[in-house]
């Protein structure tokens, strides 16, 4: 009798039996390597977001209205629904205070 059972990769259609029940040794690295990226590609986005602020510091909603707020989020003007085109196009961006982007997008007030 084996101490554990043994339990097929979660992998779609990888045939590797586990014995922790998760991923086989190939795939569990492959796992892990993309987590990674997601935390790259969160330090690329707050590098950028915060590069963006530098350059628009102020909310551009606010600005509309003749107020001057300090904008501390980058919306996304037509939300990106994952798509990485617009996600990363600048001409996308507009700098917003939080009570504006709470606003938007329907949170808070
Ligand atoms: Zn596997
Ligand atoms: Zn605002």
């Amino acid at each position: 009798m084996p101490k554990k059972p043994m339990r097929p990769c979660r992998h779609p259609g990888c045939p590797r039996l586990t014995e922790n029940g998760v991923y086989c040794e190939e795939h569990r690295k492959l796992y892990e390597r993309e987590s990674a990226g997601k935390r790259g590609y969160d330090n690329k986005w707050r590098a950028a977001r915060t590069r963006f602020l530098r350059h628009h510091p102020l909310c551009a909603e606010c600005m509309r209205q003749g107020k001057l707020t300090p904008a501390t989020v980058v919306d996304h003007i037509v939300p990106h629904r994952r798509d990485a085109r617009l996600f990363w196009d600048e001409t996308n961006w507009q700098p917003l205070c939080k009570s504006c982007h709470d606003r938007k997008t329907g949170r808070g007030e």
